[in-house]
């Protein structure tokens, strides 16, 4: 399998990896809470970027979080393909077996940047 990336959108470093894709946005799905969106790092390699919001009423501070996982041109011909309510489902899908950037902005604390895998969850949103 043909890895994902180059060593800027896939390197070690989660933070750098995550500004390396964001140079171009494509919205596939916006919802005030959710959305799900292209992002494509300098060397072509496509992410389908998902955020997701809950409010959380008690604190005023809302928890955020980003997952950008690494996809193929067929991939998102396929995810374009699909109504919105599919979405969320194939995109699971995909990120089963492969590694993910999370970004995180919870309630309360610190924004922060890390990959992951061993399956992609979308977080519960609003
Ligand atoms: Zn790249």
């Amino acid at each position: 399998v043909k890895p994902f990336g180059c060593p800027a959108c896939a390197g070690d470093d989660a933070a750098a990896a995550w500004e390396a894709i964001r140079g171009r946005r494509d919205s596939l799905a916006e919802d005030s809470h959710f959305g799900v969106s292209l992002g494509a790092c300098a060397c072509g390699q496509l992410h389908v970027v998902v955020f997701a919001e809950r409010i959380d009423w008690a604190g005023g501070e809302d928890d955020q979080t980003w997952l950008a996982l690494p996809v193929t041109a067929e991939e998102v011909e396929l995810l374009r393909s699909l109504p919105e309510d599919r979405l969320e489902a194939a995109i699971v899908g995909l990120g089963s077996a492969r590694r993910f950037l999370v970004r995180s902005f919870p309630t309360g604390g610190s924004l922060g940047t890390w990959w992951r895998d061993g399956g992609l969850v979308i977080p519960r949103h609003d």
